[in-house]
């Protein structure tokens, strides 16, 4: 087996334990902004609950259904974006945005997740399953500061 078939087996399998046992699914009691957003193409939904306390994400959970890019796309998120800043959340959705388009970016997540879904850039109908829960974030953080985001 080639390395590079090696790797795509262990995103693989990335991917499906965070479907499998998705990290922060299930409604979030003290969140202070949720946002539902579908992908009509694939039948994505996610319902995106966050807990912002200070310009900080404190808290992040979602609830929804899709397939399994989608679903483990928001597991890798959700624990990706707890405990960082709005503005370093936003960046982080712009860095995957790059990935998933098969071009250059910084490292996301602290350990690494998330780049089990570079291979989506090989398959462009997958794109949006994947970046429905950034997608989701960005908007959450949006309409929670309208439009102003502190340092
Ligand atoms: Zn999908």
């Amino acid at each position: 087996m080639s390395s590079s078939r090696k790797l795509d087996q262990l995103y693989r399998q990335v991917i499906m334990d965070h479907y499998k046992n998705p990290r922060n699914k299930g409604e979030l009691t003290d969140s202070n902004i949720t946002i539902d957003l579908n992908n009509p193409t694939c039948g994505d939904q996610i319902h995106l609950h966050l807990k912002i306390e200070a310009g900080t994400i404190t808290a992040a959970s979602f609830t929804g259904e899709g397939c399994s890019i989608s679903m483990a796309s928001a597991s890798m998120m959700t624990m990706s974006i707890i405990g960082h800043t709005e503005k370093e959340a936003l960046e982080m959705s712009r860095q995957f945005s790059e990935m998933v388009q098969g071009h250059d970016h910084e490292p996301i997540d602290e350990d690494g997740d998330v780049e089990a879904l570079a291979g989506v850039a090989k398959f462009p109908a997958r794109i949006k399953c994947a970046t429905l829960a950034w997608k989701a974030m960005e908007r959450a953080i949006y309409e929670k500061e309208g439009g102003d985001i502190d340092d």
